[in-house]
């Protein structure tokens, strides 16, 4: 008889576990039955492309990292290497808002610190007395204490209160959706606590990694852009692994209990009830937490402090006749300081080729957030209203858009709370307590898509290795 592995949740982090253990099954010549259980009517969670009116409309994520090799290798083993496209590498400038108007973000500056100087002391995103803090930085004494400390703390500490304002708020927030003050900065941006505690500074650190990077592209050359996309859009990834797992997934299907039955598991889905040698959770948090509380109530209260934050993406086309010149770049980040309603917005068809018919120009409005929870909350008149007024203020935009495309994603994404690594260490020593349950997903090492496709496919290896009995 086959052995029965359960994946609960579809989102790409469900996916990628399911598809890894049916590679793993098939090199292994193991018989092996795998069945992934989705609640809502789609798999691939916020991976969503609308495609309509020639448009590739991404309704949630819209690219993904090429430095974290997981989800290329992913893509390229399901047959999309052919697929993959590069972003437009010669507009690639992220801009913010300062005082109503779009300011570059000075070239070689790192979400939270400059790597040259030279860029930052000409920016009219600093005041001089900004300028004069950061140039302090590399004089900076390392910190003492080795305990985390919030996004915040740690960039005020090291550049100043405005680089935490202007710069590392808006970007952070565009990435986490988070606050700042609560964000780990241990969990969300380890790479620069690593170089205070290697070079005594963010700046200094910075510029070493730049020379190594230069030194290795002088040998190699890069491959990819930093950020990668799919052709038809995100949703590809998620088509072309549907289509693998054919089967395998039952969607609509929302797993309403979980019990350990002598070494087996008992999963309770609508009317029926299966049983699996081994299950592999990477439902949320908040979800994750109820199911375990029944059979594993200390890993359960660990989960369930793991907050989430909320977001809306409207997608909007317009003709670009009706359009004033756009500035060049991939999009913008508005800082609250600001006080607008969006938290940022991107150019799409200027970020990816393909994006829309020639004449037609797609942009992208993110709200809510952490600090704008409010805003995520408004009826979907009053959040297109929000964002064309906005976009009117900020990029003179007054035309009616030809298509809107308004998508919410409630509770979607997780902070990272100072202390977050030692909550996540905590998890995993738990989780070695209950045999035969395995997690993934966003909530614990890494929220970019990359990292949902490494949580999936460590899981599916460990639960795999559990059923073999190795
Ligand atoms: C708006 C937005 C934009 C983003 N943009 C990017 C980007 O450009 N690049 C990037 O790398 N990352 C991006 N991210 C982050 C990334 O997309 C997510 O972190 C990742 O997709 C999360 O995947 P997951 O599988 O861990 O969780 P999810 O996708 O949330 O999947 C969990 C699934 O579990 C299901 N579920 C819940 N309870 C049950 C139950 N009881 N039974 C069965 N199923 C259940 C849910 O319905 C859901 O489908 C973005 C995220 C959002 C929200």
């Amino acid at each position: 008889m086959a052995a029965r592995v359960a994946v609960i949740g579809g989102g790409i982090s469900g996916l990628a576990a399911a598809y890894r253990l049916s590679e793993l099954a098939r090199t292994r010549e193991f018989p092996l039955e795998v069945t992934l259980f989705e609640a809502g009517a789609r798999v691939g969670g916020p991976l969503e492309t609308v495609r309509r009116e020639g448009l590739v409309m991404e309704t949630g994520a819209d690219a993904f990292l090429s430095e974290k090799p997981e989800a290329l290798a992913l893509a390229e083993r399901i047959g999309l290497g052919g697929r993959l496209v590069r972003t437009r590498e010669a507009l690639r400038r992220t801009l913010v808002v300062r005082a109503g108007r779009l300011v570059e973000v000075p070239e070689g500056f790192a979400l939270m610190a400059p790597t040259y100087l030279g860029p930052v002391l000409l920016s009219p995103l600093f005041s001089l007395k900004g300028k004069l803090r950061m140039l302090l930085e590399p004089l900076l004494p390392r910190r003492r204490a080795d305990g985390d400390e919030s996004l915040a703390a740690f960039v005020t500490r090291r550049l100043g209160v405005e680089v935490l304002e202007r710069v590392a708020q808006p970007l952070a927030a565009g990435i986490y959706t988070g606050d700042p003050y609560h964000l780990s900065v241990a969990a969300t941006m380890p790479r620069f606590v690593e170089m205070e505690r290697r070079y005594g500074s963010v700046i200094l650190g910075l510029r070493a990694a730049a020379r190594q990077a230069a030194e290795k592209r002088g040998v190699s050359g890069a491959r990819w852009s930093l950020f990668v996309s799919l052709a038809g859009g995100m949703g590809e990834l998620v088509e072309a692994l549907r289509e693998r797992l054919g089967a395998t997934l039952r969607v609509g299907a929302e797993v309403q209990e979980l019990r350990r039955e002598g070494v087996r598991w008992r999963i309770a889905v609508g009317g029926e009830a299966l049983t699996a040698d081994a299950v592999i959770c990477t439902v949320p948090a908040y979800a994750a937490a109820r199911l375990l509380e029944p059979v594993a109530p200390v890993l359960a209260a660990e989960l369930r402090p793991v907050r989430y934050a909320s977001a809306v993406v409207i997608n909007l086309a317009y003709a670009a006749a009706a359009l004033p010149a756009l500035p060049s770049g991939f999009g913008f980040v508005v800082p609250a300081i600001e006080r607008r309603k969006i938290i940022a917005g991107s150019f799409s068809s200027l970020k990816f080729a393909g994006r829309a018919p020639a004449g037609i120009v797609l942009l992208r409005v993110f709200l809510g957030g952490a600090l704008q929870a409010h805003l995520a909350e408004l009826d979907e008149a009053a959040l297109v209203a929000a964002a064309r007024e906005e976009l009117s203020a900020l990029l003179g935009i007054t035309a009616a858009p030809q298509v809107i495309e308004v998508r919410r994603w409630p509770e979607a994404m997780p902070q990272y709370a100072v202390g977050h690594r030692h909550r996540v260490a905590s998890i995993r020593k738990r989780l070695t307590e209950v045999p035969g349950l395995f997690l993934a997903g966003a909530y614990l090492d890494g929220v970019g898509i990359p990292d949902c496709v490494r949580q999936g496919e460590a899981a599916a290896g460990a639960a795999l290795a559990a059923v073999m009995g190795v």
